[in-house]
């Protein structure tokens, strides 16, 4: 018996516990308890059988008994798989010619149809339940909340809150809404057999199969002739975003959970797998090695981006299936939430997925993904290699057309809803070639020479981008591309308001703000260009300025960013670059980082991915304290990776913030993640 015990309580430290406690966020100080009860055998002849049943079925969530049991056995029998079960009903007996459960041994049949019954009325929810009859009697050995898929979890909520079981609050929070992700993106067929080669980080969901490409040109050339690829890069730059959007999905070797991979694919919907550490990726030789295997662009492999696993050649896809419980479900969960849920989007195709699925407006739009389309990139470059005012007036002058375009068909799909488009953020050196074979070719384009470019090239490298020349630091050297985006943002409003007939209020932010004279400067050149186009268009413009909150001076200055008529509109916070700089941790370098501390339980998760409540929400929470003493009622929002992520959503209802944002996928996600957090909070007030 003590052996027994020990071994027990041992279990907690075993490999499989650890790793099961590491997916499930079980804290390891919680520590396990031992039941001591009397057995009773199912192994003692024809009258006896042992079995497992789940109370509905787990896989659909019908309203059926589920279950196998084999007769004369022992419990761990039916889990180990030495012996084939039996159904417990007909109906599942009939397709494999076994005898089941209700025919062997109808009386206990029917006791334990009764017994299942109490069960979930007692329960409120699916039970999984083992039991043994030993000699014609039935006994149950225990009884827990069943797992299931999410599509039997949506359809178990909803049929018991119609039976009167539970409410629809309830209904709401039985449902994981990270688990959502199952439903929106083609999964692999969980049956089919694959062959792994590598694991990375389960970056963007969905699951894809495609060709090796190892180039974002070669990507968008495969595509037009509609060929499916993974674009397969070390690490991807805002260069290859074209590239992203023609692959069915993206896998790098390098980076985490907020790289420019996982944060772009993400936005776009593609899978994407990052961080897949074992890979070697030769993009000049077109060569990936995943251990002693070489794969050559051309050859499948599948991506899931739900668990981080890449497999050589093409899975069997399921896909995706928007049943009429997904849509009851997020009703309900509508009516529960208080915060707004918005979109990170800056394409009319973001746009219009987010709203199908139910954002409300546009919380981010990152207008330097607008920059990289092949058209327009070399007036970019124009614009940063002019040298002077007058040459980057030039260059600006060609891009605003363009600009113009994006935002009024923007606004056209967001149809009244509210836009928030943030003037360009990234230091300017992304947007320059970095190879000498495409500076060559990119300084013939331009019609100057490679020894200037190249000056140029170096004179914007720097040591530190992401703490560099960037966010309003770029309008306050160079107002002219803030005075552009300024004009192209107003200008697409009118048109867009001319259109529709509906009046469109753009918000504009500035991001990277620490200082108010930052905000001051740029709120001050906006605020003429608005005028200008007021005159000239002879419209009037109702629109707002904010700042992002993504630095730690901008936390704690709130107040003063915030105060009087020409502070800040309204705030979102922008928690990748809060986080990263909280931590004095750079996104881009964090991910070996980071999983070295959460093998090492310095951390628990990733911070980059679940807002760390206690430090970074600390600075949130003083932000918008200190922001609303300023300005009573004062908007704020967050737009940050965090926004997509229940746990942090959690955090940003008790914060009292009024909306978040997120990537379009990840809306439905919020939304449920919304509801849940004020019911919680509601229960805590009651
Ligand atoms: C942020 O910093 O949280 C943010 C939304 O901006 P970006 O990720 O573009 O830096
Ligand atoms: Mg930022």
């Amino acid at each position: 018996m003590w052996g027994a015990i020990a071994a027990v309580f041992s279990s907690w430290k075993n490999p499989r516990a650890l790793s099961y406690r590491s997916l499930h966020d079980i804290p390891e100080d919680w520590g396990t308890a031992v039941t001591v009860q009397v057995m009773v055998f199912g192994n003692l002849g024809e009258q006896s059988a042992t079995g497992v049943a789940f109370t509905r079925n787990p896989s659909t969530g019908e309203n059926q008994l589920f279950g196998e049991f084999l007769p004369n056995a022992q419990g761990e029998d039916v889990v180990a798989g030495i012996r084939t079960p039996q159904p417990l009903t007909a109906r599942g007996a009939a397709e494999s010619g076994q005898t089941s459960l209700d025919v062997l041994m109808p009386d206990a049949f029917a006791e334990l149809s009764r017994i299942f019954g109490r069960l979930e009325r007692h329960y409120r929810d699916m039970q999984d339940v083992e039991f043994t009859i030993q000699l014609g009697k039935l006994w149950l050995l225990q009884t827990r909340s069943g797992k299931r898929t999410t599509e039997a979890a949506l359809k178990i909520s909803v049929d018991m809150a119609a039976e009167g079981l539970i409410t629809r609050d309830e209904a709401v929070l039985r449902v994981d809404p990270s688990a959502l992700d199952q439903l929106l993106h083609p999964t692999i067929d969980s049956a089919a057999e694959n062959d792994l080669i590598a694991k990375g980080l389960p970056a963007s969901p969905g699951a894809a199969s495609g060709e090796i490409v190892f180039h974002a040109e070669m990507a968008e050339a495969l595509r037009a002739k509609g060929r499916d690829v993974i674009l397969v890069r070390a690490e991807t730059s805002p260069e290859d975003v074209h590239g992203m959007h023609a692959a069915a999905g993206v896998l790098t070797a390098r980076g985490g959970m907020t790289s420019h991979a996982a944060v772009v694919a993400r936005g776009m919907g593609r899978p994407c797998v990052s961080g897949a550490g074992t890979l070697k990726i030769d993009a000049n030789a077109g060569t990936m090695r995943a251990g002693a295997r070489t794969f050559r662009a051309g050859d499948i492999i599948t991506i899931d981006g739900g668990n981080g696993r890449v497999y050589a050649g093409k899975a069997k896809m399921r896909a995706p299936e928007l049943s009429g419980t997904f849509a009851t479900i997020m009703g309900w969960a509508d009516e529960a939430r208080r915060m707004r849920v918005r979109t990170n989007a800056d394409t009319p195709r973001d746009a219009r997925q987010a709203r199908m699925f139910g954002a409300e407006g546009i919380g981010l739009c990152r207008t330097e993904h607008m920059f990289f389309e092949e058209r327009r990139i070399l007036a970019v470059r124009e614009m940063i290699c002019a040298e002077d005012e007058e040459g980057r007036r030039q260059s600006l002058d060609k891009l605003l057309p363009m600009q113009r375009a994006d935002f009024e068909e923007l606004f056209e799909i967001m149809a009244g809803l509210p836009v928030t488009i943030r003037l360009l953020d990234p230091p300017l050196h992304e947007f320059l070639p970095h190879e000498d074979r495409e500076a060559a070719q990119v300084a013939a384009a331009l019609g100057t020479d490679l020894v200037h470019l190249k000056t140029r090239i170096d004179e914007l490298e720097e040591f530190n981008p992401m703490l560099g020349f960037r966010g309003c630091r770029l309008g306050i050297r160079f107002p002219e591309i803030t005075q552009m985006q300024a004009r192209a943002i107003f200008e697409g409003a009118v048109a867009a308001a001319r259109k529709t007939g509906r009046a469109v209020h753009p918000e504009i932010m500035i991001p990277f703000v620490a200082f108010r004279l930052e905000f001051d400067i740029l709120r001050k050149a906006i605020d003429e260009v608005a005028k200008s186009v007021e005159e000239e268009s002879g419209v009037k413009l109702a629109y707002l300025v904010c700042t992002m909150i993504e630095l730690p001076r901008a936390a704690l200055k709130a107040g003063e960013i915030a105060n009087g008529e020409q502070g800040a509109d309204f705030f979102s916070f922008g928690t990748n670059d809060l986080t990263q700089t909280a931590l004095g941790l750079s996104r881009d370098d964090a991910a070996p980082i980071l999983s070295n501390y959460m093998e090492r339980q310095i951390l628990a998760v990733d911070p980059f991915v679940s807002i760390d409540a206690s430090g970074v929400g600390e600075l949130v929470q003083i932000g918008s304290d200190r922001g609303r003493a300023a300005k009573p009622g004062l908007k704020i929002g967050i737009c940050g990776e965090h926004g997509g992520d229940p746990r942090s959503i959690a955090f940003f209802e008790k914060a009292g913030l009024d909306y978040v944002s997120c990537s379009p996928f990840r809306v439905p996600i919020a939304r449920l993640a919304a509801a849940q957090a004020a019911i919680v909070a509601r229960k805590r007030v009651s």
